[in-house]
């Protein structure tokens, strides 16, 4: 069925998942290890939940219904997604990624990756020429974005041309836009990978990643890996993120309009140098994100004054917490130089922008005006504070 983007997120491509014939609306948590044979030699399709489970299979049809991949494959999280994706690759072979990726990413392939042999270059590909870093065992190029912390935005398909004619996978890291915005596929991806974490459960209660493939041949050597490495995810979980799945283009529209409100104001505000967000008509990935996505996210980034006011903001919003991740329906300002991106090299981190003053801020879904009223007075009394000294 051609459904629309909302019905994917409720059935997937289809209403078939009543297997036990009660009627249950919701889909049923299937908690079990194992599964009976009907006899020596048969199968009911399911024989182990590490390489089978029913309600991981209803996430992962609906993700890759969402993705407009031919199959999507559920982990524990979307680093144990990203590892489990990196097994596709042999010593020896070398893979482009982009400079500005998110620090767990960056982490594993520098500090797991490259002990197996494979080989890095880490390059700004929302300008630098890509092509000229290619080499004879270059096997893939791997980018996010818009990019983490500093919201650039990449080219998607002017990457896949590079990719297609040097015959290399082209790998999205989807998960800033979430399928609602953006689907990398139609712009000439072969994988995408999403921490369901963020917007897919989009409630800051659970882990989980996905990798979504286009190609069977792609999908049947992930699908031995998740057997093989055994980081599929867990069916309760499962339930969690189908259950956030069904209100992701609500929750997407909402956060994106916060986002937008939030920006209008950090803009005016004297104290804030610069404000990222790809949505700022006139900036440098506003044409490319427009032309390539539905939407401009819920994901920005500013700059203020001093790393003391940095600080201030931290321990002063009363609303918003102070905490890592993105993506959810609570708001959160994070600290890259020491949260996220504290394992990049503090030469690299200072090179793309993310200093001691920049703030990372994911809208969640609350009044606009409470989100606005509570930056408003973390900044007032950054002042107070300064006056008495
Ligand atoms: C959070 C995140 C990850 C890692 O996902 P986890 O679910 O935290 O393991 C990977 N990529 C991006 C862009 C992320 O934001």
């Amino acid at each position: 069925m051609n459904y629309g983007f909302a019905t994917k997120c409720i059935y997937g491509n289809g209403k078939d998942y009543d297997k036990d014939k009660t009627g249950a609306i919701s889909f049923p948590i299937y908690q079990t290890a194992t599964y009976a044979h009907p006899a020596v030699g048969e199968s009911t399709g399911f024989d182990y939940s590490r390489l089978q489970n029913p309600t991981r299979q209803q996430v992962e049809r609906v993700v890759a219904a969402l993705e407009g991949g031919v199959d999507a494959l559920a982990f524990a999280s979307g680093m144990a997604a990203i590892t489990a994706m990196m097994e596709l690759f042999q010593p020896g072979d070398h893979l482009i990624t982009d400079g500005d990726l998110y620090g767990g990413s960056i982490r594993l392939f520098d500090r797991v990756s490259e002990k197996n042999g494979i080989t890095f270059s880490h390059v700004d590909c929302s300008f630098v020429d890509i092509e000229s870093f290619i080499q004879k065992n270059t096997k893939a190029i791997f980018i996010e974005t818009p990019t983490n912390p500093m919201m650039n935005i990449i080219d998607i398909r002017k990457v896949s041309d590079i990719a297609k004619k040097h015959h290399l996978l082209l790998i999205v890291d989807n998960t800033f836009m979430s399928p609602y915005f953006q689907n990398p596929f139609e712009l000439g991806a072969d994988i995408i990978i999403h921490s369901g974490t963020k917007f897919l459960g989009g409630h800051n209660d659970t882990l989980s990643g996905f990798i979504v493939t286009n190609s069977q041949e792609l999908a049947d050597r992930l699908r031995f890996l998740i057997k093989t490495v055994g980081s599929g995810l867990a069916p309760f979980d499962s339930w969690l993120i189908l259950r956030g799945i069904k209100t992701l283009p609500i929750r997407m529209e909402k956060a994106q309009e916060n986002a937008k409100a939030v920006v209008e104001y950090l803009l005016k505000e004297p104290k804030v140098l610069n404000v990222y967000y790809p949505g700022i008509e006139g900036t440098k990935g506003y044409e490319i994100c427009r032309s390539q996505a539905r939407g401009f996210g819920s994901m920005l980034t500013f700059e203020v004054e001093s790393k003391e006011l940095a600080l201030h903001m931290l321990k002063s919003t009363k609303l918003i917490s102070f905490a890592e991740s993105l993506g959810g329906t609570e708001t959160l300002l994070t600290y890259p130089a020491t949260q996220t991106h504290a394992d990049v090299p503090e030469q690299i981190r200072i090179r793309n922008g993310i200093t001691d003053r920049v703030l990372r801020l994911s809208a969640g879904i609350e009044d606009k005006n409470d989100l606005i009223a509570d930056l408003e007075q973390a900044f007032s009394s950054f002042e107070k504070e300064y006056n008495k000294e």
